[in-house]
C-alpha cells in the first residue's frame, strides 16, 4: 500500500496585519520529502504520527510537502496557490496512490479563500477521485468546515491542550486510513458546528470543564461501531464564517449514527458553554499577586501576546508595569531582532543603554527603555525531548542576545519569534527561570507543559493585543451571527 503525506500548515490570525509571503515560508519551513524525515521522523508531531504509520506491514508512507510557520496573518493569494499547485503536482508525479494523509492545521487563511484547509482537502480529492482513501488530522484550534470534512474520509483531531496528543492522533488517522483503504472498515465522518466561542483561557484540557467534555468525546468514541470521535475547541481570532466550536464523529458504516453521536457530544458541549467564557487579571492585578507571593517563580502568562496565536512577540506591557512597581528578579524573552543587533555589536560583557520590544505597528506597550550587560550571545538553536505543545523538538530563536539589566531583569532578546513552549528556550542559555521571582510566557496554553513543572503559580493576564482574551474587543466583520458569547444563541431541538 502507497500512502502520500503532505501539509500546510497554518493557524491564521486575521488581525495581524503580517500577511503569510514567500519570505515567512521559506523562513518557517517548506520541507520536501527526506528533508521532512529529518526534521519530523523523531518528532512528536502530526507528521511524526503519518511517518510512524510507515511501519505498518505492506505500507508505505512517501512525505512529499510540508510547509509549516508560526501563527500569523492570512496567506498571500499566490503563495497559497504556487503551495498547492505544487502538493497537487507532487501526488500526480509520485503517484499512483492507495491513500493520502494531510498534515493540516484546520485554521488556515489566505487571502482569496477563508476556507483555506477546505480549499486544500477540496482540490487534492477532485484531484483524486473518490477512490483514494483520504485522511487528515488538525490542531484542536481547528475551525472546521462542513465543506471541509465532506472532502475528508477519516479527520482526527488533537485532544490535548497543551497539545501533547499530536503524534498519537495522527497515527490514529493513519491507522483508520489504512484499514479503510484495505477495505476493513467504512468510515463515515459527522461534523456538528457549534455557534459558540470557547475563550482562550477556559480550554485546558486537565481542567474542567473541558476535562469532562474530553471524557465524553472519548466514551463516544469507544462505543461500538464508532471509529473516534473528535471535540474542536476552534480559533477565535480568525475572522470566518466558520470560526467555533464544533463535535465530530466517525462511525463505521453509518451516517446516522455518525451524526447522532457528533450531536450528542455537541450538546454536551452546548450545556456548559457559560463555564466555557471567562474573565482575566489586569496587568496590576497580575503584578500585585506576583509580588505579594512569599516564593516564585510565579509565571504570568501574557495572553495579549500570544505567539501561538500569531502575535508578534515583542510587547512590553508587563515589562514595563514590572519595571515601574520596581520589580526585580524577573525573566522575559522580548523577540526583538534591532536589539538584538545593538547588543551583539556592543559585545558579551558591555553595557548597553537601549529601548527593547513594541516595534512592530500592533505590538502592544511601548518601547521600553533599559540599561544592563549583555551576559552572552547566542545563534538561538536548541532541543527540547520533553513533551512539549504540538510535540516540536528542535527550536530557532535566531540571534541571541541575554541581557541584565539594572533593574535586575533578564531579557532573552530573540531575531525570530518562537512559542514559549519550552524551558530549553532558557536553560540552553545557562538561565535557570526557578531562580527568577517572575517569569513571563507568551501564551496561553502553549507554555503550559513546560512552565507547569516549575511555577508555584501560574497567572492568566489580560494584556492587550491582537490575541486578548476578551474577544469582544475585536472589530469582526465575517462571523457568524448569532453566536454566543457574543449574542445569545439557541442550539438543540430544531436550530440545528
Ligand atoms: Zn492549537
Amino acid at each position: 500500500m502507497r500512502i502520500a503525506t503532505l501539509g500546510l500548515f497554518h493557524e491564521a490570525n486575521t488581525f495581524s496585519p503580517i500577511k503569510a509571503d514567500r519570505d515567512l515560508y521559506a523562513h518557517g519551513g517548506v520541507l520536501h520529502g527526506e528533508e521532512i524525515v529529518l526534521e519530523h521522523g523523531d518528532a512528536s508531531t502530526t507528521m511524526g504520527g503519518f511517518l510512524a504509520a510507515g511501519t505498518t506491514p505492506d505500507v508505505e508512507v512517501v512525505p512529499l510537502l510540508f510547509a509549516y510557520i508560526n501563527p500569523i496573518g492570512p496567506i498571500v493569494a499566490d503563495v497559497f496557490e504556487d503551495l498547492l499547485g505544487e502538493m497537487l503536482d507532487d501526488l500526480d508525479k509520485y503517484g499512483p496512490w492507495d491513500a493520502v494523509l494531510l498534515a493540516l492545521h484546520g485554521a488556515a487563511v489566505a487571502e482569496h479563500t477563508p476556507d483555506a484547509d477546505g480549499e486544500i482537502a477540496a482540490r487534492v480529492r477532485q484531484r483524486l477521485g473518490r477512490d483514494v482513501v483520504i485522511g487528515a488530522t488538525f490542531d484542536l484550534h481547528a475551525n472546521l468546515s462542513t465543506r471541509l470534512i465532506d472532502a475528508l474520509d477519516v479527520a482526527t483531531v488533537y485532544q490535548t491542550n497543551p497539545h501533547v496528543d499530536a503524534h498519537e492522533r495522527a497515527r490514529k488517522c493513519a491507522d483508520l486510513v489504512i484499514s479503510a483503504a484495505r477495505g476493513e472498515i467504512r468510515p463515515r465522518p459527522a461534523l456538528v458546528p457549534l455557534p459558540l466561542v470557547v475563550n482562550i483561557t477556559r480550554q485546558d484540557t486537565s481542567e474542567e470543564p473541558m476535562a469532562g467534555l474530553m471524557a465524553t468525546a472519548s466514551a463516544i468514541a469507544n462505543r461500538p461501531g464508532m471509529l473516534d470521535a473528535s471535540l474542536i475547541q476552534g480559533f477565535p481570532y480568525a475572522d470566518v464564517p466558520h470560526m467555533g466550536m464544533s463535535a465530530m464523529a466517525i462511525h463505521d458504516g453509518d451516517d446516522v449514527a455518525a451524526r447522532q453521536a457528533a450531536t450528542e457530544l455537541a450538546d454536551a458541549i452546548w450545556a456548559v458553554r457559560t463555564d466555557l467564557q471567562a474573565r482575566g487579571l489586569t496587568p496590576d492585578e497580575a503584578l500585585d499577586i506576583a509580588g505579594r507571593a512569599p516564593v516564585g517563580p510565579v509565571v504570568l502568562l501574557d495572553v495579549g501576546d500570544n505567539i501561538g496565536g500569531g502575535a508578534p512577540g515583542d510587547s512590553t506591557v508587563l515589562l514595563a508595569a514590572a519595571q515601574h512597581r520596581g520589580i526585580g528578579s524577573f525573566l522575559q524573552a522580548l523577540c526583538d531582532p534591532e536589539a538584538v543587533t545593538t547588543c551583539m555589536a556592543a559585545g558579551t560583557g558591555a553595557t548597553v543603554r537601549t529601548t527593547v520590544g513594541a516595534r512592530q505597528p500592533h505590538s502592544p506597550g511601548h518601547p521600553v527603555r533599559v540599561e544592563g550587560t549583555v551576559r552572552l550571545i547566542s545563534d538561538g538553536r536548541y532541543e527540547d525531548g520533553t513533551p512539549t505543545h504540538g510535540g516540536f523538538r528542535f527550536f530557532d530563536m535566531g540571534r541571541t542576545v541575554v541581557l541584565d539589566t539594572t533593574d535586575g531583569h533578564t531579557l532573552v532578546l530573540t531575531s525570530k519569534q518562537v512559542l514559549c513552549s519550552s524551558l530549553q528556550q532558557h536553560r540552553s542559555l545557562g538561565i535557570e527561570p526557578t531562580d527568577y521571582h517572575v517569569v513571563v510566557a507568551k501564551g496561553v496554553n502553549s507554555p503550559r507543559a513546560a512552565y507547569g513543572r516549575i511555577a508555584r503559580r501560574m497567572l492568566t493576564v489580560d494584556t492587550e493585543g491582537i490575541t486578548a482574551m476578551g474577544i469582544e474587543r475585536f472589530d469582526y466583520q465575517h462571523r457568524r451571527t448569532p453566536l454566543y458569547p457574543f449574542e445569545d444563541a439557541e442550539f438543540g431541538g430544531g436550530n440545528r
